[in-house]
């Protein structure tokens, strides 16, 4: 006993550790949550640790994108740089993908 399990991932509740067992006799262990029933933490090895391992992998939450002021300065920086008057299609076309470029660049090195 005692291996840390994460809460639930999916309501946050406590998860517990579970014993049950297959057709052919042998242990089935899985990880249940103890609010919503979900369960998981099938392993390969159908072992305890097996299962906890597995409960406890999680996928790094994605970091929101958010417009910034500076993403906005950027983009209206490189817009009138473009001078977008008088382009045709294409041209405007190439001015916004700048300015998005420009933009994403700038907020991934902002969250480094
Ligand atoms: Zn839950």
């Amino acid at each position: 006993m005692g291996e840390h399990l994460l809460p639930c991932p999916f309501c946050g509740h406590d998860a517990e550790w579970n014993k049950g067992q297959h057709g052919d006799g042998s242990d089935w262990h899985y990880i249940a949550c103890t609010e919503c029933e979900a369960m998981g933490g099938n392993s390969a090895d159908q072992s305890r640790e097996g299962s906890i391992a597995a409960w406890n992998l999680r996928v790094p939450p994605v970091e929101p994108c958010e417009v910034t002021d500076a993403m906005v300065a950027e983009g209206l920086k490189n817009y009138s740089e473009g001078g977008c008057m008088g382009l045709d299609e294409d041209e405007r076309r190439e001015v916004v993908r700048n300015i998005l470029e420009a933009a994403i660049a700038k907020a991934e090195g902002s969250s480094k």
